[in-house]
């Protein structure tokens, strides 16, 4: 029997690259359902190609509009809108994998939704466990689910475990498993090289051109900045239950190597591969088997030569906040996401500079740093008080 899939964000990069895998596989994986924000009309291509039992889009006027087309083009489909009904498909008791790849904070309650069912959860969202990783985590363990990084890092690093740490990584203490170290690498982006005094000339065509990954346009501007890397530092703090001094952040530009784990031996294992998400989506979705992904296979012929550099603070500010975050704690980073995603809007909607991007994440930051969440109630609250303040900056900057 094929395995019913849930994809949030499915008309999103991961999204897509989600369903190319799965196309590949028609006896493996059946689609449950699909979900996306906006774009109905790839939404409804992507019903047409795997005629799932259920759709979302985020508006209720928009659902109504594809359940129409869907209806008139012969399909059973059910359509759905909102946050709550996005909630009960990643929960809905037929389904057995959820991929979690809706972008920013919007990801959170639904992915954990299907935490809290006990799903295999193909974790792509992020932004939900730098928001409430604690949290997060917790509820994996208490309901019984499995989480699986789909992030290439944090795949990359999955892969590089011991088997028996694989299980339950995120409980387990990496020292008694041997490990030295995780070593995270990220490209540096497409400013690595641009004069420091050019930043301010930059524009969200030139930061959404990343050199050698195709993505969304959010997380395209936090490569630009590292806040990306900053973001998947607390992503690996919580998927490997390990301190701030066991991360190290390596920029390697060819992004060959996803990144590595050095053990307490001397042994270094990395995974590696040509970059193109459907690998990392393959991995998760077969784990532990390995199914083919139609990824073009690496040539040690072609490749270029391997290179290595510790990231500069003043090119890569947002990095270093992140990592003061994540060691100040759940409020700190909780209120540095909520900053982040309104300054990476702002910067691609021409209102702020792409230096202001950190600028008001540090003062945001500087505001929330000791704040304390016990709850999801009072980290959604947090949340949208980060925003209003961020917004506030804004109005004053401008
Ligand atoms: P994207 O912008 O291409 O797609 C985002 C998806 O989320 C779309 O389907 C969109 O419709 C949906 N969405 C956005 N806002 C929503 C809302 N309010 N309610 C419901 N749905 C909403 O983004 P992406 O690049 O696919 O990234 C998705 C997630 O995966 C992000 O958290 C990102 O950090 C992570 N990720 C992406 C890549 C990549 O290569 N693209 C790699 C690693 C991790
Ligand atoms: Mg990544």
């Amino acid at each position: 029997m094929p395995k019913q899939v849930v994809v949030l964000g499915a008309t999103g990069s991961i999204g897509c690259s989600t369903l190319d895998v799965i196309a590949q596989h028609p006896d493996l994986y059946q689609v449950l359902a699909l979900t996306g924000g906006k774009r109905l009309d790839v939404l409804f291509a992507q019903c047409m190609q795997f005629r799932p039992r259920y759709a979302a889009l985020s508006d209720a006027a928009d659902a109504a509009e594809l359940q129409r087309q869907l209806q008139q083009a012969g399909l059973t489909t059910e359509v759905v809108a909102g946050a709550d009904a996005l909630a009960e498909l990643a929960a809905h008791p037929d389904a057995e994998i959820v991929m979690a790849a809706i972008v920013g904070a919007a990801g959170l309650l639904p992915t954990l939704a299907a935490v809290k069912a006990g799903k295999t959860v193909l974790l792509a969202n992020k932004e939900a466990l730098v928001m409430s990783g604690e949290l997060f985590i917790r509820a994996v363990q208490q309901h019984g689910a499995t989480l699986l990084p789909i992030d290439s890092e944090h795949n990359a690093i999955f892969q590089c475990l011991p088997a028996a740490l694989q299980q339950h990584c995120y409980q387990s203490e990496l020292q008694t498993a041997g490990i030295a170290k995780i070593l995270l690498t990220g490209s540096g982006g497409p400013f690595r090289q641009t004069p420091l005094n050019a930043f301010d000339q930059i524009t969200p065509e030139q930061a959404v051109a990343h050199p050698n990954w195709n993505m969304g346009k959010k997380i395209s501007v936090d490569s630009a900045t590292m806040m990306n890397k900053g973001l998947e530092f607390i992503e690996a703090r919580w998927l490997f239950n390990c301190g701030v001094s066991d991360i190290q952040v390596v920029i390697h530009p060819q992004s060959i190597i996803h990144s590595m784990v050095q053990y307490t031996d001397g042994s270094v294992l990395a995974q590696l591969g040509n970059p193109d998400m459907r690998t990392p989506i393959a991995h998760a979705l077969a784990f532990p088997a390995r199914i083919a992904s139609n990824v073009k296979p690496l040539n040690f012929f072609e490749v270029p030569a391997f290179t290595f550099d510790k990231p500069d603070p003043e090119r890569y500010p947002c990095l270093y906040l992140a990592q003061q975050a994540c060691a100040a704690g759940q409020g700190a980073t909780t209120a540095l996401n909520a900053a982040n995603e309104i300054a990476v809007e702002a910067f691609l909607n021409r209102q702020i500079r792409f230096p202001q991007i950190a600028a008001l994440n540090a003062q945001v930051l500087d505001h929330f740093a000791s704040s304390k969440v016990a709850d999801l109630e009072e980290i959604l609250s947090l949340d949208s008080q980060a925003r209003v303040y961020s917004l506030k900056l804004l109005k004053d900057w401008s």
